[in-house]
This record gives structure tokens, C-alpha cells and sequence, in this order.
């Protein structure tokens, strides 16, 4: 027997396996009690230890251990339709491909366990026909408050009748109010509003429009990757809008992912006047209190639209129909804590199991992405052209080599002269420089000491306004230093290198009528303040907005005239695989956020290396070029995603202990190869289909949270097994409880 959950009762057993959120591959045994009917995917709860935890049904019982060892299970979840049947698959496939257990992955679509409790349902009263209760001026008052016939709870009487609640209390006792029974709360979820929303798509552009049909027709034909390809301000949104009012008409729930959610105040605004209604938001500052109706109302299916964070993809759909990757070649759909997952590629595993499809929306797609578009996997849809005719911006390279600039100065002449111009026509500029705090450094000038964070193999950041030094890592603050530690000179202690809040200063003292402002997540901690510095933005209260990559993201300001950049080589140092490509990308994206309707745009980027192929590509807007150029470098590397690459990183507060571990690990793994017969040692330096292992070798932060880190890096073909051999290598190998290693598929950092 199945349902449409594809979730079978599980007959006369009398024990059934429940995976619970923990750390545990394996679920565990549990006895059934009688009378309670369990089908595959129920939520149930059962006792662990001394907890009492919500755990899923994942099948039979092994009926391994002694009849009277196995605990019962003590709650059925009856008001939640169970787990289905692609959840459950989707889930397994998370754990497999990112070889994290599966209790993890779990824990990550259990995410809000209070929803799964039975809602509590508030008592509810009404007149009772009654008439021979004696009549107070207090009970009169309830009686008028209850004369609509609509039953109310003890406290909306109190509340709205004006008495006590003992008075309330007497008048039910004495038979005066009768209890209402399966009378539920109305849900104060959001997304269930009943306007009726645009299905026509008559504002489209042709070339919109176009997009929009091929998407529609998507809608209907099962499992499907679509790239969304346009420039900045060209309709990406619009088009996939017009997509989700077609998922939902066809009464289907749409996914969008947006990486920075929290920030995400315009985009919400345009979907509430576009669709008449707000979507639930999913994501880490959503109260509980929402998190739960997010979380049951998509479960049980009423939530039309959720937009959210990455994590938003293990939310149980009852019915979705589409998901949206929004700027999908954002390094931020990368999770690096717990389980270790590239929400982009999930999200298109997850709709090949629910057979939906996937729309991936950038300007400017990875690498991952257009591969898959070479290889026919992924089917581009273009928009050449910003909507209504506006005009790209105006990319200029200032070489900094050339720059005559006064010390502690960081914004070159022509920056300064066109942040003057920009203001003098009433127009508003931002200036991006992409490290949170006043300084990077603090430095003795007597003595050369740096402040180093005693946890992490970095430096201490210079916040001026708080006057703490902050390491960026771990947290780590002390009070601003006045005498150096090792020299014990005073008045001897620089700030080294700019940090955004130092720009700030020095545009203060260029322009001291202007109204400036910082955003950064130091400033920003709550979407509220965002939605205040984005809101200030729109209506022009700011002139110049400087800060980190947060004003890169999404915002559409129809003043917004100038963007300088005060490094642009910043992200390309160090050795990160993605680097040209992450430059390439973010500061695209931070240049399309000017001239986006009649006031025309202009971008300054400050530069040491203006024949950089990614400085070059931005001045001449050569996007193609440029990632072809990146194509082949990668391809010829044999990098991704021409190859494979995984990490694995041994972590713990022994060195020696750390260092051992490592070294044992990879000479394990030569001496499997090798019993194998396979291959000898040279092999590894001529990879033919066995991968290549790097290192030991301490990663670049090799200190970090008071813990050692020695990395491994396995490089191999495509096609290679990359999972099976992990996982034969790694998981079935005892680990020192000392220390951790952690497995990362596809690594994004390198750190
Ligand atoms: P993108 O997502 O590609 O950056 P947007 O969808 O944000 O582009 O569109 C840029 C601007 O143009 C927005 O202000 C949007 O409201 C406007 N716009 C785009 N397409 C249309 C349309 N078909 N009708 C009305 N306004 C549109
Ligand atoms: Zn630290």
C-alpha cells in the first residue's frame, strides 16, 4: 500500500528504523505501540538517552536487538503529512555525495522540531443558550463582545470585555459560555492571501517575453535546467516572476533561493506588489515563531512561494513545482560549517527527484554552469540587453601604479574628481572596498610587532569606532592597544592598510556636506537596518553609500550614478582555485547596480594590475572571452570542472598529533593502491585513473579557533569515483576522539 507520499504503511510491524537528527549514519530501532498505524516518513518522537527527540520514519525495523532493549515510540506527528518519498531519496543522496552522515542532513530538514508538535490548540468559547445565569455588568459586556457568534478565546475576552480573567472563568463555570470545539487558530502565516495576482505577461519585452514562454512551457514537461543569462537590470527577475505565477496558478509551491536574503527588502517589496501577497521567508534571523509556520505550511502544502537562504532547500515541500536559483554563481551557496554542501548543485538535485525544473539566474554563470551548458545539460536562456534601453555602465581602470597619492590616502584623483561631479548633479556614488573595520593591520613602527590573534594564523582587524582590535576568524577582540607589547614604545601603534571604515573617513574629510554612510555587516546586523540604509538609499538621503560586498547584492537605486573601487585586486590574491573568477563575478555585479534607468553609469576600478585578463574583461565588458580564457586554464589544469577536487582537512589542538594523523592518512592510502596492484607511487605523478593526492601540508590558515589544520587535497578526472573512493578510504577508518576531519566535495575555500 502507498500513498501519494509514496509512503507505505508498514504493516503489522511491530518495529520500524527511525533516523534521527543526530550525528548517526544509521537509523535506529523502535517499537510501535499498538493501536498507532506508521507509514515510511512519519514523524515521529522517540526517547534517546535521557531526550526525547523527533526523529523520521526510514523503514522496517532490523529486529537485531533483544524484543525488551527497543524503546517505544512515544509520539506520531498526525497533524503533518510524513516525509515523502523524494525528501527521503534527496536526502540520502546529500549524505552520499557529501559523504556527511545522513543524521546531519536530517537535522537540516528537521530544522524547526517545534513545528512538529501538535499545534496547541487555544480554548475557545461562545454564548451558551442558557438565560437563567444571573447577569452582571461585567458578564453583560462579554455577552455584547460575544454577540457576532464568533468564538473567542479567554484572552481576546478578557482583553476586549474589559474584565477579569476570573470573571471569565466563574461565567464558563456557571454554564454562561460553552467551549467550542475544532475551532482552530487561523494561521498567521503569510503567502496564503486570496488576491489574485497578473498571469499576463503584457509588460514583458519581446525579449523577456521570449524567455518567459520557454520557461512556462518547462513548467509541465518534468526535470529540466535552465540558465537565466542577462546582464544587470535586463528583467531576470521579471521573467522569472512570470514563472512563478504559473508554478502557483498550476497550484504548485515554487523555491526561490537568494544568497543574501537578510538584505533582500527590495526584492520582497516587488513580490508583494507584484503577486498581492508576501512570501514566507526562510532564514538564520526569521523568529521561531515564523520558522514554525514556514516549516508546517509547507509541509502541508499551503505555502505557495518561500524564498530563502540555501538551508531553505531542505524545507519538506508537500508540492513544488520549480526552483530559482537566484545569482547562482554566488560564493555564499557554498555551506562550509556541518555538513558541507553547494546549495546551487543540490538545488538541481533536489528538482531532478521531485521533477521540476531549475532555473539558474546571473549575469555572469560559473564555470560549473556553463560547462554544464556546453555539455548539453543546462539549456541557456539570454536577455542581451538592460530592460527599457539603459545603458551598461561606463567601466574605466585607474592604474594605481601611476597614482601619485597622498599616504594614508587610498582614493585616486580621478576617483576623487568624479565623486565631486557625481555629487554636484545631485547624484549618488558608492565606493566598495571589501574588508570590514578601519585597518587590516596594526603595526609597531618602533619595532616592526604585528598584532597576531593568538588563535588563528591571522591578524587582528583595526576597528576605529568600537576601538577594539578584532580578528575576523574566531571573534577574538582586545581593547585598542596604547604601548606595543614588545618594544613597550606608546604613540607608536599604526593602522596598516585601508578598511572600509578608514575610506569612509577620508571621503568625510573630502566631502564634509555629504551625507555618507557605511554599510558592512558590522553596521548591519538585522534585515531591519538593512531595510533602513536601503530605504535612506531609494529616497535619496544618502550621497555616498560605502561598504563591503553587501551593496553589491541585488539593490536597484535609480540615482545611483558612480561606483568607484578602491581595490580591485584584492579578491585575486592568494591561491583560491575561483579567484579571476569570484573577481570577475563580484565586481560585475557590484558595477550593475549603476545607470540602471535614465541617469547614466559610470565605474572607476583602482588597480595595480590593469593588464589583469579580469581588469581587462570589466573595461571592455568582454564576459565571453574572459571565461573561455578561464576555461582553458582550468581545463588545462585539469581543475574544476574539467576535473574533481576534494579536501580533507585533520583538525585538533595537538600539532605533532595533527601532523601524524595527516601523513598516516595518505601513506594509507599509497600502500592501498598500491596492495591493490594498480599502480606504484609514479603513478600519482601521471594520473591515468587514479586520483592525485597533495600534501599533507599545513593549510594556509593553519591556526584557526585555537585548532591545528593540516590539508589533503585529492585531485581527479571527472568521471572518477570520487565518493566511493572517499568513503572506502575515509569513513570506515577509527578517528583519534581528538581530532576532526573534515571532508570537503568540490572545496570552494582553500583556506
Ligand atoms: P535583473 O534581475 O536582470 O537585474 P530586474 O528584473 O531587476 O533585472 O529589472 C531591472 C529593472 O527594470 C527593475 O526596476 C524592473 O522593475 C524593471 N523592469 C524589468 N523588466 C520590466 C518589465 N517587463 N516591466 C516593467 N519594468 C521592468
Ligand atoms: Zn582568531
Amino acid at each position: 500500500m502507498s500513498d501519494e507520499n509514496g509512503s507505505k504503511i508498514i504493516e503489522n510491524s511491530a518495529q520500524v528504523s527511525v533516523l534521527l537528527p543526530l550525528v548517526f549514519h544509521e537509523a535506529f530501532d523502535y517499537r510501535v505501540p499498538a493501536g498507532m498505524d506508521i507509514r515510511t516518513g512519519d514523524y515521529v518522537r522517540v526517547p534517546f538517552g535521557r531526550r526525547s527527540l523527533w526523529g523520521v520514519v526510514w523503514g522496517k525495523g532490523s529486529f537485531t536487538l533483544e524484543e525488551k532493549k527497543i524503546k517505544a515510540i512515544e509520539c506520531l506527528a498526525a497533524h503533518l503529512p510524513p516525509m515523502n518519498e523524494t525528501m527521503r531519496n534527496f536526502i540520502d543522496f546529500v549524505s552520499w555525495y557529501t559523504l556527511a552522515a545522513r543524521g546531519p542532513v536530517l537535522k537540516m530538514a528537521l530544522s524547526c522540531p517545534d513545528a512538529l508538535e501538535p499545534p496547541v490548540q487555544e480554548l475557545r468559547y461562545q454564548l451558551s443558550e442558557q438565560s437563567t445565569i444571573r447577569l452582571t455588568p461585567a458578564r453583560t459586556r462579554i455577552n455584547a463582545y460575544l454577540s457576532g457568534a464568533v468564538p473567542r478565546s479567554s484572552k481576546e475576552i478578557t482583553a476586549h470585555a474589559k474584565v477579569s480573567a476570573a470573571v471569565v472563568r466563574e461565567y464558563i463555570k456557571s454554564g454562561g459560555l460553552k467551549e467550542v470545539t475544532g475551532c482552530l487558530l487561523p494561521v498567521a502565516g503569510s503567502g496564503k492571501g486570496t488576491d489574485p495576482w497578473p498571469l499576463a505577461t503584457g509588460h514583458l519585452s519581446a525579449a523577456q517575453e521570449t524567455a518567459a514562454a520557454e520557461l512556462r512551457k518547462k513548467l509541465a514537461a518534468g526535470f529540466s535546467v535552465s540558465v537565466l543569462d542577462g546582464v544587470t537590470g535586463s528583467g531576470k527577475t521579471e521573467v522569472y516572476f512570470d514563472t512563478i505565477a504559473h508554478c502557483i496558478a498550476a497550484g504548485k509551491q515554487a523555491l526561490v533561493l537568494l544568497p543574501e536574503i537578510a538584505l533582500s527588502v527590495q526584492w520582497l517589496s516587488r513580490f508583494e506588489s507584484r503577486f498581492g501577497f508576501a512570501p514566507d521567508v526562510w532564514h538564520s534571523s526569521v523568529s521561531a515563531a515564523k520558522k514554525r509556520t514556514c516549516w508546517r505550511n509547507t509541509a502541508e502544502g499551503s505555502a505557495r512561494v518561500i524564498v530563502g537562504a540555501r538551508s531553505a532547500l531542505f524545507l519538506p515541500f508537500r508540492n513544488l513545482g520549480a526552483i530559482v536559483v537566484d545569482e547562482e554563481h554566488d560564493a555564499s551557496y557554498k555551506q562550509e560549517e556541518g555538513v558541507i554542501y553547494q546549495a546551487r548543485d543540490m538545488a538541481v538535485a533536489r528538482a531532478s527527484r521531485e521533477k521540476i525544473p531549475a532555473v539558474l539566474v546571473s549575469a555572469t554563470p560559473s564555470l560549473e554552469t556553463e560547462y554544464n551548458i556546453e555539455h548539453k545539460r543546462y539549456t541557456r536562456l539570454h536577455l542581451p540587453n538592460r530592460y527599457n534601453d539603459a545603458e551598461m555602465p561606463k567601466v574605466q581602470l585607474v592604474d594605481m601604479r601611476s597614482v601619485a597619492i597622498e599616504r594614508g590616502n587610498w582614493i585616486s584623483g580621478s576617483l576623487r574628481q568624479a565623486l565631486l561631479t557625481t555629487l554636484a548633479a545631485k547624484r549618488q556614488a558608492m565606493l566598495f572596498m571589501n574588508r570590514r573595520g578601519y585597518a587590516p593591520l596594526m603595526l609597531c613602527r618602533a619595532c616592526g610587532h604585528r598584532f597576531q590573534c593568538p588563535q588563528c594564523t591571522a591578524s587582528l582587524v583595526v576597528h576605529r569606532a568600537h576601538a577594539k582590535l578584532l580578528c575576523h576568524h574566531c571573534g577574538h577582540i582586545v581593547p585598542t592597544p596604547k604601548q606595543c607589547p614588545d618594544c613597550k614604545h606608546e604613540d607608536c601603534l599604526i593602522p596598516y592598510g585601508p578598511g572600509v571604515e578608514r575610506v569612509a573617513e577620508e571621503v568625510r574629510a573630502l566631502l564634509p556636506d555629504a551625507r555618507i554612510e557605511v554599510m558592512t555587516s558590522d553596521h548591519i546586523d538585522s534585515p531591519a537596518k538593512a531595510e533602513v540604509l536601503v530605504n535612506d538609499m531609494i529616497n535619496g538621503k544618502i550621497d555616498v553609500l560605502v561598504g563591503t560586498q553587501m551593496i553589491a547584492k541585488g539593490h536597484h537605486f535609480a540615482g545611483l550614478a558612480l561606483i568607484g573601487v578602491i581595490d580591485a585586486d584584492m579578491g585575486l590574491a592568494g591561491g583560491d582555485l575561483r579567484a579571476s573568477e569570484r573577481t570577475y563575478q563580484l565586481l560585475h555585479q557590484l558595477s550593475g547596480r549603476a545607470g540602471r534607468e535614465k541617469t547614466k553609469g559610470e565605474v572607476w576600478l583602482q588597480t595595480y594590475m590593469p593588464e589583469h585578463p579580469v581588469m581587462q574583461a570589466l573595461s571592455m565588458g568582454k564576459r565571453d572571452e574572459f571565461m573561455l580564457l578561464e576555461a582553458r586554464l582550468r581545463e588545462d589544469a585539469g581543475m574544476p570542472p574539467y576535473g574533481k577536487l576534494a579536501a580533507v582537512i585533520v583538525e585538533g589542538k595537538n600539532e605533532q598529533e595533527v601532523m601524524a594523523f595527516a601523513r598516516e592518512l595518505v601513506r594509507d592510502e599509497a600502500r592501498g593502491a598500491m596492495g591493490t596492484g594498480k599502480s606504484d607511487v609514479t603513478s600519482f605523478l601521471a594520473p591515468i585513473s587514479l586520483p592525485l593526492i597533495l600534501g599533507p601540508a599545513p593549510a594556509p590558515m593553519f591556526l584557526l579557533r585555537g585548532k591545528y589544520r593540516y590539508r589533503i587535497l585529492i585531485k581527479t578526472e571527472r568521471q572518477f569515483p570520487l565518493q566511493q573512493f572517499l568513503s572506502r578510504w575515509l569513513l570506515e577508518r577509527k578517528i583519534p576522539a581528538s581530532l576532526r576531519v573534515k571532508i570537503d566535495v568540490e572545496p570552494y575555500s582553500f583556506m
